[in-house]
């Protein structure tokens, strides 16, 4: 597995593209934007793109979906209850194309070449947010950050649940690469140890 990310947009979001390097099938993880430099990098390797997966609905990792599936023809996967539900709607206030988009659940599993991807439902940031889980990789979007956590603050957000989430990748077994949806890597050990929110989320459960 390859993994390439490109920080994007005027919020500096983190889209990731995964490959499975024997076969150049790819997933694009959250194309917030500068859909060029994301298609330059697909074509400059000639990789086949499969899926656009998106950890959650919010515009700053969904402005260059609509132009990237247009040019690859690639599925675009989502949680329903982050493009239906009042008051995202993100169907139609992000421009997020509705057709040809497949919802994503928990225990969802996307083949990518030789690789798989699992979905993890980890809501609290938004109510639709997922994580991505591929090979030794988790893609948490804006549910986990090294040092910190995505807003809670928005509507649609709950605390609570996003307690919930934390607790469950806490106890996911052994040790992940965290590619977040801003700022830069880190380890699942690394935040089970450091990350305040993971441990505040340990004393409340
Ligand atoms: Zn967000």
């Amino acid at each position: 597995m390859l993994v390439k990310c490109f920080t994007v947009g005027s919020i500096q979001a983190n889209c990731y593209i995964v490959t499975d390097e024997k076969t150049l099938d790819c997933a694009v993880i959250d194309p917030g934007a500068e859909s060029n430099t994301i298609m330059n990098y697909l074509e400059e390797n000639r990789l086949k793109c499969r899926f656009i997966l998106l950890t959650h609905g919010h515009f700053d990792h969904t402005g260059a979906v609509e132009e990237i599936q247009k040019q690859t023809g690639a599925v675009i996967c989502i949680n329903s209850m982050d493009i239906a539900r009042k008051p995202f709607e993100l169907a139609y206030k992000y421009k997020l194309p509705r057709c040809g988009a497949t919802f994503i659940s928990e225990g969802d599993t996307l083949r990518v070449g030789s690789l798989s991807i699992d979905v993890l439902e980890t809501p609290g940031h938004s109510e639709g947010g997922v994580t991505f889980r591929c090979d030794g990789a988790l893609f948490t979007g804006d549910t986990l950050f090294r040092d910190s956590i995505g807003r809670t603050d928005f509507p649609g957000c709950s605390y609570k649940s996003m307690m919930s989430s934390l607790r469950k990748l806490y106890n996911l077994k052994g040790d992940y690469e965290v590619y977040p949806g801003h700022m830069e890597p880190t380890s699942l050990e690394r935040e089970r140890r450091c990350n305040y929110f993971i441990q505040d989320a340990i004393r409340s459960e």
